[in-house]
């Protein structure tokens, strides 16, 4: 059963890693799809060529997230591309890891711009065509250390918490209009962001999971599709972690 036919989505960041699988896993249920990145390169148009295959409209944009201006262009583009936007998924993200003593205000400044203000940016701009509506499905990327807390991430860490509470104070002030708001809380997922750590600490952080195994994209994408169709009619407001029980 196909769970999106006809619904248009937008996913930052979709060039790779967990954002393409959120791609290629919403299209895969009969989402049309817009997607951005910082850069028209290979990669984006691949994920392109893709998605179209898999028989669905599909279009890349360049577009910052941290960026208001961008957000405001975004969106008035894929509405007179694709008509609607009914699902958006906030997935554009980075780090900049380091402890507190050595982190500058360019590392906090850059994270909580591209993490956090994105996800403001994004919803604003889409509020008022999922207002018009009367419905949609917002679901913004954060993670487990934005809950816990993570050593060596304050920034990071922080940016992934706000986005949390942002995400409840939207479910609350358009709950009513028939929009819901949640986050997905993702753990250790092996991607290129994740490829940066050492084999030592995957290690650990691998034998503390107890699924005794790192996530796929995959793993995050099936969670998200959930979040984005009808199955999960009645949550909003939540933060699903998607981490194999690492943080309970
Ligand atoms: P990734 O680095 O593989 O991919 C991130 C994508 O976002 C890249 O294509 C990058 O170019 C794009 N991007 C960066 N800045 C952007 C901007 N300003 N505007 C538009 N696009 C931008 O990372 P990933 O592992 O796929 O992470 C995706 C999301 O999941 C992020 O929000 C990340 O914080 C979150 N997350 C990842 C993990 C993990 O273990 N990989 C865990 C928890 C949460």
């Amino acid at each position: 059963m196909k769970l999106l036919e006809n619904k248009v989505a937008l996913i930052t960041g979709a060039s790779r890693g967990i954002g393409k699988e959120i791609a290629i896993e919403l299209a895969s249920h009969g989402a049309n799809i817009a997607f951005t990145d910082l850069r028209q390169d290979e990669q984006a148009m691949s994920v392109e060529s893709t998605l179209q295959k898999l028989g669905v409209k599909a279009k890349f944009y360049v577009s910052d997230a941290s960026s208001y201006e961008d957000a405001q262009i975004l969106i008035q583009n894929i509405v007179s591309d694709f008509n609607s936007i009914d699902i958006l998924v906030n997935n554009a993200g980075i780090t900049r890891d380091t402890l507190l003593l050595r982190m500058s205000e360019k590392d906090w400044d850059l994270v909580m711009n591209v993490n956090l203000k994105s996800v403001f940016n994004l919803t604003k701009a889409v509020q008022p065509i999922m207002l018009k509506q009367r419905s949609g499905s917002i679901i913004n990327i954060s993670s487990i250390v934005g809950i816990g807390g993570n050593a060596g991430q304050a920034n990071y860490s922080a940016s992934k918490a706000g986005i949390i509470g942002f995400t409840k104070s939207v479910a609350k002030e358009i709950g009513s209009r028939g929009i819901r708001c949640n986050a997905v809380a993702p753990g250790f997922i092996v991607t290129e962001m994740t490829n940066v750590l050492s084999e030592e600490v995957k290690e650990i952080w691998t034998k503390e999971i107890p699924l005794r195994r790192p996530g796929t994209p995959k793993d995050v994408a099936q969670t998200v599709l959930y979040l984005a169709s009808e199955l999960s009619s009645y949550l909003t407001g939540q933060v699903l972690r998607c981490d194999g029980g690492l943080q309970m």
